[in-house]
């Protein structure tokens, strides 16, 4: 009894993994994003799909949605409330978000165009993955332009191969077996996903169309299984704070606001904030925390809402005094009565000689 109150005690810790989108330019992260973010339901926060600042929150209804196609009998299990895919795609983001010790993703996705193979910036996102040391997949991306390819929308991707004409399978299998030696020269064991029995071990590639939708129900359903299998179980509760600053940026009305995503704890309206600026450290409290007015059809352009607490994971606007000289990609720490605000300047600030370099080099 007493197990199962402390279960549903932390049912309401639990928090969504963070997933990143990334690869080389045009092959289709963007138009995927999109994709999964289309439901059949017109018009309103569909689903309860909620643009945040910066991100887009998928809660584990759409998931199973989205899965159905692949587990009609909704077999697959849910640990997380919920996923959180960060909505700039591209490495350029992921290289600014340098969260000390940890990385803000929790899982990646990177995409590939199967007409082209690895590109240059898709051997640029595998470093930087491997530095961070960040679990991917491989979205296989643009299968539908495969010779002859006769499109199942948003269908799983096995049963879209097997209705295939033999010709086309076998385009098929010589795209992925180049893929896969592409893969293994940069010292990656590559296996489509469904042939995948060490996931610790290999990388699972995902066949996948943004324009038809096939196989986003398998990169789904990969995405859940990887996240919840593979990321310590101590990940999912809410934690330490853990926030990261996404951009700096002037709003009417609000002055110089930053842009977060929070992937770990909590903040609140008031809460003492240091973050790391041009001039020296930002020691400051939170004006109003603030995510965009869910999407209506008569939507004020530039309207928020405000809440007195949010909790990881999710994406939010910070309106305070004294944020002009933020720097993003920078951590932002909460300084509490039982904290040394000394200490976490110096931490903040620790960060800036790799945010310079990034800075220089970009
Ligand atoms: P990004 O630069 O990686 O974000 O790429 P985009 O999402 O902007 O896509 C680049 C181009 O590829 C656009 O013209 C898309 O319409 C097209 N594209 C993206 N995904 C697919 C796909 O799965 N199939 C086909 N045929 N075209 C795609």
């Amino acid at each position: 009894k007493k197990e199962a109150a402390q279960a549903e005690v932390n049912k309401d810790d639990l928090r969504s993994p963070i997933c990143c989108i990334l690869g080389h330019v045009d092959t289709g992260k963007t138009k995927l994003l999109d994709k999964i973010r289309q439901t059949n339901v017109q018009g309103g926060e569909a689903g309860g799909i909620t643009q945040q600042i910066g991100a887009t929150y998928f809660p584990v209804e759409v998931l199973k949605e989205k899965i159905a196609p692949i587990d009609p009998e909704e077999k697959q299990v849910f640990k997380t409330p919920g996923l959180l895919v960060i909505d700039t795609p591209g490495h350029e983001s992921f290289t600014n978000l340098r969260t000390r010790g940890s990385s803000l993703c929790n899982i990646a996705v990177l995409v590939v165009d199967i007409m082209h193979g690895l590109e240059q910036q898709t051997l640029e996102s595998i470093r930087l993955l491997r530095d961070k040391k960040t679990p991917f997949i491989v979205a296989l991306n643009k299968i539908d332009r495969l010779y002859g390819w006769q499109a199942t929308p948003n269908g799983g991707f096995r049963d879209s191969l097997a209705k295939q004409n033999k010709s086309t399978q076998n385009e098929f299998d010589t795209r992925l077996q180049a893929t896969i030696v592409a893969f293994a020269e940069q010292g990656l064991n590559a296996v489509p996903y469904y042939n995948n029995k060490n996931f610790a071990k290999n990388v699972s590639l995902v066949p996948t169309s943004a324009h038809t939708g096939e196989g986003i129900p398998d990169m789904l359903q990969l995405l859940v299984q990887l996240t919840q299998e593979r990321m310590a179980a101590s990940l999912m509760y809410l934690s330490e704070l853990e926030c990261t600053v996404l951009e700096v940026k002037v709003i009417e009305g609000l002055g110089t606001t930053i842009d977060v995503i929070l992937s770990n704890g909590v903040l609140r309206e008031g809460d003492k904030i240091v973050l790391c600026g041009l001039n020296g450290p930002i020691v400051t409290n939170v004006r109003a925390l603030l995510t965009p007015e869910p999407l209506k059809e008569m939507r004020v352009k530039g309207a928020y809402v405000h809440h007195k607490l949010v909790k990881a994971a999710l994406g939010v606007k910070i309106s305070a005094p004294g944020l002009e000289k933020a720097i993003s990609g920078s951590r932002l720490l909460v300084c509490t009565d039982d904290d040394d605000e000394e200490e976490l300047k110096d931490d903040v600030m620790s960060d800036l000689k790799d945010l310079q370099r990034w800075i220089s080099t970009s």
